[in-house]
């Protein structure tokens, strides 16, 4: 039990013997009880804790959310030897934000860093939350059939995009900004032109990230053919957010595991990872050259 539920069970407890005897007061007088105590319980729906942002204190800095899928009662893969795809996304994460901090150039949080549960909506609404510049989900999955191995850099596809501009209209309760564009009082086609035109913005501006991984992480860390690709991931339906999925390999893969578990392999991937997202980051403000 967690320790708000101890507290309230010590406070329900007394109070149902409390209001038993009140009750059994008043019915004893033929009356109705004197009075009644009600008791606000937890719903489970508040918003989960924000992380802390760390690297400069100066928050006109740009910052990445970055995400390490996985964990807590979801393990992820696993990997031949049993590894646990949670295990080395959490690693890898730690790497990129340790090369972020070392550098000072931009700010970062995690989505977790710990071996805790997150449901996908809250990996992005963390980064929303955040006022996040850059969404990054990292990933280390299981393929069927042997001999795949190397990084792949997932952006949201077109197939998902119907599905995307849903989610917007439905996330918090209609809010009605996208983009910094109020919505309110346009029409129903004017709405979804501008919704539209965010979302080619935002998938554009994805797979300019995309690209910028494969780019910096030439020559540091190994890519399957045709290493960018887009799928419908549920993670990266946000619109307000540039979002990538890196798979840094697989954990179903010796080779890629080995390296993978390798802190040295980590650290070389995590200034690869966060040059990208510098350089990116650097140029979403209008910076020139990082
Ligand atoms: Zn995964």
């Amino acid at each position: 039990m967690s320790g708000i539920g101890a507290i309230v069970a010590g406070f329900v407890v007394p109070l149902a013997v409390f209001g038993l005897w009140l009750h059994h007061e008043a019915a004893s007088r033929g009356g109705v009880p004197a009075y009644v105590v009600r008791l606000t319980l937890p719903d489970g729906t508040r918003p989960i804790d924000l992380p802390p942002i760390e690297g400069p204190a100066d928050a006109s800095r740009p910052l990445v959310v970055i995400d390490a899928g996985h964990g807590g009662h979801d393990p992820g893969a696993s990997g031949p030897g049993g590894e646990h795809e949670k295990a080395l996304t959490l690693a890898l994460a730690l790497a990129v934000r340790d090369a972020l901090i070392a550098d000072g150039r931009v700010r970062v949080a995690l989505t977790r860093s710990d071996d805790r549960f997150l449901v996908l909506q809250e990996r992005a609404g963390i980064a929303r939350r955040l006022h996040a510049d850059l969404f990054l989900s990292i990933h280390a999955d299981a393929i069927e059939g042997a001999g795949a191995s190397g990084a792949t850099v997932y952006t949201l596809s077109d197939k998902g995009s119907d599905a995307l501009a849903d989610a917007v209209a439905a996330r918090e309760n209609r809010v009605d900004v996208v983009n910094g564009v109020s919505l309110g009082g346009k029409d129903d086609a004017v709405s979804q032109f501008l919704v539209d035109l965010s979302q080619q913005r935002m998938r554009a501006s994805s797979q300019g990230f995309a690209a910028l991984i494969r780019r910096e992480g030439e020559g540091h860390f190994r890519f399957r053919d045709a290493p960018l690709q887009q799928a419908a991931f549920v993670v990266l339906k946000s619109l307000d957010v540039p979002s990538v999925l890196l798979e840094a390999g697989y954990i179903s893969s010796d080779e890629d595991v080995g390296e993978m578990r390798s802190r040295r392999w980590r650290d070389d991937f995590g200034r690869a990872v966060a040059r990208a997202i510098e350089i990116f980051l650097a140029d979403q403000n209008g910076t020139p050259g990082v």
